[in-house]
């Protein structure tokens, strides 16, 4: 069923280091090289600490809301739905999507933003690289080499975007950037999932933690057309399962619309190969119509949610915590662990920038704590 211009995992451009082939039983590999990328990300100990970094709400704030982890989780689900109907491969855009998050600082964005402004002088700091950095160089699991070692698709899905400067710095995944050229079907599918997920996400968790309500969302096309087919059904219906009702049927209708449209453009270009979609403008998308929608509704959210007074106070706290660290193992590279500081021997902003990025909320907000009151030990 895989389709001709999807990624094969027999054609890759492999792994930095050759590694054997898969065992096989009756003459097939057991799993696939894209496969086995997907469970190395599964084993990492970056993805782990996904289930205690931000979304948009602060772990502790509630034990409900998204997590990366948990969106990492619907993404890889509405990628995997997307590739198999498009007839892509399903396990690479599983394993670009539960790695692409990899990178995030705690606190989210505001944890990004402080953390790239701490190292404006020093190269800066941007997630999507950071997760490339994290399974090419930080995990350290295999005796052999640093990183997973993951093929080059999974890699160059990870990698959304990426300036001239860093495309040069980076080798093979980073030519594409250089040449104008597209990735893979797989990663362009990843993209739009993450922006799928994201957006109902974030809808569900601002309703449930009331900094939004659907009175305002009335006013949201996306939100409202969905809620009217909903009530026009069940006309008594409870909000508790309303908002549920309502968002699955956003979801529904933009998965729709991608495939739909996707396949269209695929059809149109009849590509044959996987060369010709990188040669190719992006062919996966939403319609006009479905993308008009989703944008006013990305503003909705960024107007009322993410700079929502209680978001900024939040995020206020992380910018400082992230900075006072930042300060702190600059001006003296032996309070942190020794790993860190034998990595720092080399490249010190950057040492301190990954062990920083590495941390969960929780983890950034102890460390502060141990540094900052006299009352915490070690
Ligand atoms: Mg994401």
């Amino acid at each position: 069923m895989l389709a001709s211009y999807a990624a094969h995992p027999e054609q890759s451009k492999g792994r930095k280091f050759a590694e054997p082939a898969s065992p096989l039983i009756n003459g097939l590999p057991i799993r696939n090289v894209f496969q086995r990328d997907r469970d190395r990300i599964i084993h990492s100990t970056a993805f782990r600490r996904l289930e205690y970094k931000t979304q948009v709400f602060v772990n502790h704030e509630g034990d409900l809301f998204r997590t990366r982890l948990t969106h990492s989780l619907e993404v890889a689900q509405l990628a995997r739905g997307i590739a198999r109907t498009l007839n892509l491969h399903e396990d690479l855009t599983e394993g670009i999507a539960l790695a692409h998050d990899l990178g995030h600082t705690p606190f989210g964005h505001a944890g990004q933003d402080a953390l790239n402004a701490c190292m404006r002088n020093y190269g800066g700091f941007e997630h999507n690289l950071q997760s490339l950095r994290v399974v090419d160089k930080l995990e350290n699991r295999y005796a052999e080499f640093d990183g997973l070692n993951l093929t080059f698709e999974l890699r160059e899905g990870i990698l959304k975007h990426c300036s001239i400067k860093n495309a040069r710095e980076l080798g093979d995944v980073g030519e594409r950037f250089l040449r104008k050229q597209s990735p893979s079907l797989e990663a362009q599918v990843t993209n739009f999932a993450d922006e799928i997920a994201y957006n109902n996400h974030d809808v569900d968790d601002g309703l449930r933690s009331q900094l939004i309500t659907i009175e305002q969302l009335k006013d949201i096309e996306l939100f409202a057309e969905n809620m009217a087919i909903v009530k026009a059904k069940y006309q008594d219906i409870e909000q508790k399962r309303l908002i549920p009702e309502t968002i699955r049927r956003m979801i529904n209708q933009m998965v729709m619309d991608l495939c739909e449209t996707s396949l269209l453009n695929i059809a149109e270009l009849n590509p044959s190969t996987i060369e010709d979609i990188r040669q190719a403008p992006y062919l996966i998308g939403f319609s006009q119509a479905v993308s008009k929608k989703n944008h006013e509704l990305k503003q909705f959210l960024r107007k009322n949610l993410y700079h929502h007074y209680k978001v900024n106070r939040m995020s206020a706290k992380a910018e400082r915590i992230i900075t006072e660290l930042f300060n702190a193992f600059m001006s003296n590279v032996e309070l942190m662990p020794e790993e860190h500081q034998f990595a720092a021997k080399e490249n010190q902003p950057r040492a301190v920038a990954d062990y920083i990025a590495g941390m969960t909320d929780r983890f950034a907000i102890r460390e502060h704590r141990r540094l900052f009151a006299v009352e915490e030990y070690f």
